[in-house]
């Protein structure tokens, strides 16, 4: 039977992620904090108000001017999603095909090949300097080398923290010829966003989410950013109402309640780097420097697996990266709350 599907399918490696029982979850980059249930009620109230039995608007515009203002562009440069993941899918299909090739910086998220791959397109991988920077200069290269269709970048990169600067960014842009992604899932915790770009690169395509820094993972909600008529195109591949009232709802009341919120971030930023300092103190771990709001750090005396496994049996989850190309060292720790923090410090100091 599954010599029905395309060959590229059965031969795809799973994107799979295993839970282990736990008290304190630093395993998937989410955000800690909590909506407060005064806001939450907010929510809820006005969905029950709601006409569930009806579809939402065909194309909901209000909420689309609402989340292009907040990420400070236009609306019809604005596609929303059910998650970045499937603005991801969207626009690969939209490029790539058996024949077509796309650069990925790598170590990087590992959808992006997946999603390349079950495409039948050709990846190529730049690897990232030893240290983890982007490799700009091979970047460039084996774009043009290869004749890419498709460059796809992460900053702050996933998993390694890493950041391109807008130098950077504009580098890849003047040096290749294909459409560019920046995945921002994290940005909120570099600073910078590269937005501004988008008035100038109609080539650029920008994705973010509200999986990370606005708390709201389990709502499933993305957007991307780029040209209109680009944009425009994309849309007529979307799935119709792929964003559901519920989420939709919520994100109103997300960009509404902000200036509440968004302290969280600030306090994520000071544990990520109180963290950092903490991990540079331990003579049998490397840390490195991180924009996103998790760290990555090798184990350069137990393997891995090791200590994973050592702070799973304390009910504490991190992840353990060393499947990931260049880090056959690596683990990646999410930052929690201060409290979940030090005894993450405390069973790491053990487990090596
Ligand atoms: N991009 C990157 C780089 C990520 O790490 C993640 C979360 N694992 C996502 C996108 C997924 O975002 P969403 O929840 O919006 O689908």
């Amino acid at each position: 039977m599954t010599n029905l599907l395309r060959p590229e399918i059965s031969t795809l490696a799973e994107y799979r992620l295993t839970q282990y029982p736990h008290r304190i979850k630093l395993n998937q980059n989410e955000n800690p904090y909590e909506l407060p249930l005064e806001i939450k009620e907010e929510v809820l109230r006005k969905l029950a108000a709601a006409r569930w039995s009806r579809y939402p608007a065909f194309v909901p515009q209000e909420q689309i001017a609402r989340v292009a203002s907040f990420a400070r562009w236009r609306s019809d440069g604005t596609l929303l999603g059910n998650g970045s993941n499937e603005l991801l899918q969207l626009i690969f299909t939209c490029v790539l095909e058996r024949g077509k090739s796309v650069i990925i910086s790598q170590p990087t998220f590992t959808l992006y090949k997946i999603l390349a791959r079950s495409l039948g397109a050709t990846v190529v991988d730049v690897p990232m300097t030893p240290t983890f920077e982007f490799d700009v200069t091979m970047i460039v290269s084996a774009a043009r080398a290869s004749g890419a269709d498709l460059v796809v970048l992460c900053s702050p990169n996933n998993p390694t923290g890493s950041c391109l600067t807008r130098e950077q960014v504009v580098r890849i842009l003047e040096g290749t010829k294909g459409l560019v992604v920046l995945d921002e899932a994290y940005v909120q915790f570099a600073g910078e966003t590269q937005v501004e770009l988008l008035r100038k690169y109609d080539r650029l395509i920008i994705l973010q989410t509200f999986s990370k820094a606005m708390a709201a993972a389990g709502l499933r909600f993305g957007y991307a950013l780029g040209a209109p008529e680009l944009m425009k195109q994309l849309d007529k591949v979307k799935l119709p109402y792929n964003v559901n009232i519920f989420t939709l709802t919520a994100v109103e009341t997300f960009i509404e309640r902000w200036h509440d919120i968004k302290w969280w971030i600030g306090r994520l930023v000071a544990e990520r780097e109180r963290v950092r300092g903490e991990l540079d103190r331990i003579d049998q771990l490397r840390v490195y420097p991180s924009g996103a709001n998790f760290l990555l750090f090798e184990s350069l005396k137990k393997s891995p697996a090791e200590v994973f496994a050592s702070l799973a049996g304390k009910g504490i989850l991190i992840r353990d990266v060393s499947s990931y190309p260049m880090l056959s060292r690596g683990l990646r720790v999410t930052i929690g709350t201060p409290d979940e923090n030090d005894e993450f410090l405390k069973a790491i100091r053990e487990a090596v």
